[in-house]
């Protein structure tokens, strides 16, 4: 390091090096040869993060309940998608659309378990338990079984990277009702669990948690939180009130920066990191304040 340091000082080897032409390719196709399979992928940033995949490379399965969406998201990906009816409240169809995409070359390389509900609002006292029940099945169980049939594929290849989409909900409370939050939470268990196991396969898992993002999942909750889902809320109303709440206030929170964590957890970008819960929120759950505005004694 000293030598380097001294003939860095000394001009020898320029500070910066330009790319070769194989090193700009790299930068653009992370994920070239390679299959993903992504819950949940038809709308929202499931849809973003397949774009992404896609755009890198990667073959890609988009695996959920919205066939419309989902023929409408293969128009636009083209060859490299296919899209694989999976609800993911059933094993089988989880199994059956992670084999899926192992079938196209004989190789899974990413699973990323995103699908999800609000499910179940209102006070804990008044929680219904069948919806509670049907919020964790979506929200928590789902993962587990993507998590159980990917390792299944990926441990005899000694290679893989499961990506799960968390939430703010994940790590704080009162981001979302009990049942959603619980389920968040879990998964955070089901990261570190598996992680410290998965290891020794060459198996990575991690997990992204989005801030308030402009999605039909967003809209939901939103108009669950007016006045008790009466009013309709638009992308509009929801990307105002994600820059009012924004600790980043001239930037909006996009699918696309969802999307791109995605990419460095799925790729090799994230080669070295497992275990981990990327929040993408702007820093607002480490400043831990709700509302932007800033540390309160940094003001004079
Ligand atoms: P979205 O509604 O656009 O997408 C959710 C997708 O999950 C839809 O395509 C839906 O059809 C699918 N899905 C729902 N139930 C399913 C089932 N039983 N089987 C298969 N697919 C099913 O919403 P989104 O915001 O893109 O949500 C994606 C993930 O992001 C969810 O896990 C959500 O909790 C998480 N998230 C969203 C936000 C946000 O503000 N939008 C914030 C934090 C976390």
């Amino acid at each position: 390091a000293f030598l380097l340091h001294q003939r860095l000082s000394e001009g020898q080897i320029p500070a910066l090096l330009p790319l070769t032409q194989a090193e700009r390719e790299h930068c653009r196709n992370r994920l070239v040869g390679q299959v993903a399979v992504i819950t949940g992928g038809a709308s929202g940033i499931g849809a973003a993060t397949a774009r992404m995949f896609t755009r890198h490379g990667a073959r890609v399965v988009i695996a959920d309940i919205q066939p419309s969406l989902g023929e409408k998201l293969l128009k636009e990906l083209g060859p490299q998608a296919e899209y694989v009816e999976c609800d993911v409240r059933k094993e089988e169809d989880i199994e059956k659309a992670i084999s899926k995409a192992y079938e196209l070359e004989n190789r899974l390389d990413v699973v990323h378990s995103n699908a999800g509900i609000i499910g179940c609002v209102g006070p804990i006292d008044e929680v219904r338990i069948d919806e509670y029940d049907a919020t964790i099945a979506v929200d928590l169980r789902a993962a587990v079984i993507a998590v159980k049939h990917a390792v299944r594929f990926m441990k005899p290849q000694k290679r893989g990277s499961i990506v799960i989409t968390g939430s703010v909900a994940s790590v704080r409370g009162g981001m979302g009702p009990h049942g959603y939050t619980v389920a968040k939470a879990g998964l955070l268990g089901l990261v570190n669990s598996c992680a410290a196991e998965l290891g020794q396969h060459n198996i990575r898992i991690n997990m992204i948690s989005p801030e308030l993002v402009s999605t039909p999942l967003a809209a939901f909750a939103l108009a669950a939180l007016a006045e008790g889902g009466s009013q309709s809320v638009t992308v509009d109303d929801i990307d105002r009130i994600v820059k009012q709440n924004s600790m980043l206030p001239d930037r909006l929170l996009t699918h696309l920066d969802i999307a791109n964590a995605a990419l460095f957890l799925a790729s090799d970008m994230g080669g070295y990191i497992s275990g981990h819960n990327l929040v993408v929120d702007g820093g607002k759950t480490a400043a831990h304040v709700l509302q932007a505005g800033g540390n309160h004694w940094s003001t004079k």
